[in-house]
């Protein structure tokens, strides 16, 4: 068995769920459970459909008709114009939908934010299964939130892997074939709708992955694979046909946007490898994540985070930082839930390197200027180079103006201005 996951991009219009059901056609004599996120831009319009709603905006409704009418014009590109059933699903669909914007108004924000969002990715997956019986592929269609049940921490669930194992099991036992269902969501013990976090489709395909215990996770992309830095920003960067999942874990820990976070680790756990692949070229196999290293030598990989401040904190004393303090510091960063992406210590000074975010960090700065000096150095970026050299490190940072250095027996990285 296996689980293929599509996102966006690749069900955006009618011509790419066509590709997207040549490619299930190719398997369809397999038992495949198929993650599709919704199509294209659609999570995004729901957010500013959301906010037009609860802000009682003059285009409230005209936004939500907009985004129905791309979907019914996917249906009509793909169907004709002949009255076709999955319209009218979808119709009701936008119904439900606005009946939670209104129903739920009072309701906290990430609660309303996650009943109405799962429209985008039942939406996709009800017109690519429709679309696939028109093309003679059979396939079930199952509503993922029957299967991944989650605590109620609206927009940033919580899987609860017990019951959603035994779900995913159950459920699937006797579903043989094609099963399409939805990335991103899931339901709390009271079947109120949660999601995973942005981007949350892969992490879905894992979560199914590792309940089913399938012999290969397959991420269906517009590029060739798993590139050593990101082509639109460096052109020169190389395909890299193996990793490690210690390698792919690092690569997102440090910023790279290849697969969702949280996806690594249910794979790893059941040593089930995970492919990014190409959906033009079905003969590739992409990037494939697994315990085996490549045989080639791994490029430098270039990950830029962009977006920096950096914090200075400083002891008003001149006495030392020693463990109690960093625990301190630590707590409070933890305390306000901001990650910290870089972090180094001298005898008196904390540099910590953080994201931009202008509802966090002052609330930080302030519990941290209690004990300690702090000063902010904004519009920096992190520039990371795992598996770095000399010729790396000349290239990329040369003659930039370091902020900061950091570097480990495998991995530099630097603090750069956000200008350079
Ligand atoms: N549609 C969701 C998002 O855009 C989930 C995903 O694409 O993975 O965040
Ligand atoms: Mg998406």
């Amino acid at each position: 068995m296996k689980v293929f996951k599509f996102g966006g991009a690749s069900v955006k219009d009618a011509d790419s769920v066509k590709n997207v059901g040549s490619i299930i056609q190719h398997f369809k004599s397999e038992d495949v459970v198929v993650v599709i996120s919704a199509m294209g831009k659609t999570t995004n319009k729901l957010e500013a459909i959301i906010e037009a709603w609860l802000n009682e905006k003059e285009n409230k409704e005209t936004l939500l008709q907009i985004l129905l009418n791309e979907h019914l014009k996917v249906i009509e590109n793909l169907f004709g114009e002949k009255e076709h059933p999955v319209k009218n699903k979808i119709a009701q669909l936008f119904d439900a939908c606005k009946t939670s914007l209104m129903e739920y108004r009072n309701s906290t924000y990430n609660f309303i934010y996650d009943q109405v969002i799962c429209t985008g990715e039942l939406a996709s997956t009800i017109i690519v299964h429709a679309y696939l019986n028109e093309i003679g592929v059979s396939a079930n269609w199952l509503d993922a939130k029957l299967a991944i049940k989650t605590n109620n921490t609206y927009r940033e669930a919580v899987v609860n892997w017990e019951s959603t194992s035994k779900n995913i099991q159950t459920i699937l036992k006797d579903k043989k074939g094609i099963t399409i269902t939805q990335g991103f969501i899931g339901s709390d013990n009271n079947n109120f709708t949660t999601t995973l976090g942005r981007e949350g489709s892969d992490y879905s395909a894992a979560i199914f992955a590792y309940g089913l215990h399938v012999d290969s996770v397959h991420i269906w992309k517009d590029v060739a694979g798993i590139l050593s830095a990101d082509p639109k920003i460096f052109p020169e960067a190389t395909f890299m046909p193996a990793i490690t999942y210690n390698d792919a874990i690092e690569m997102t820990y440090y910023g790279a946007k290849v697969i969702h976070p949280k996806t690594i680790k249910p794979l790893q756990n059941k040593n089930i490898p995970l492919m990014v692949r190409p959906f033009g070229n079905l003969e590739s196999t992409g990037t494939v994540i697994s315990n085996n290293p490549s045989d080639q030598e791994s490029p430098p990989v270039i990950i830029l985070k962009e977006n920096q401040v950096l914090l200075k904190i400083t002891s008003k004393d001149f006495s030392f930082i020693a463990e109690k303090n960093l625990s301190m510091i630590l707590e409070v960063f933890s305390k306000h839930l901001v990650k910290v992406n870089l972090f180094q210590t001298t005898a008196i000074k904390v540099y910590a390197c953080v994201n931009q975010n202008a509802q966090k960090i002052p609330g930080l700065i302030d519990d941290l200027k209690k004990q300690y000096e702090v000063s902010l150095n904004e519009n920096l970026k992190v520039l990371t180079i795992r598996n770095y050299n000399e010729a790396s490190i000349a290239k990329y940072a040369g003659t930039k103006h370091k902020i900061l250095e950091q570097k480990g027996t495998n991995t530099v990285q630097y603090v750069l201005l956000d200008t350079e």
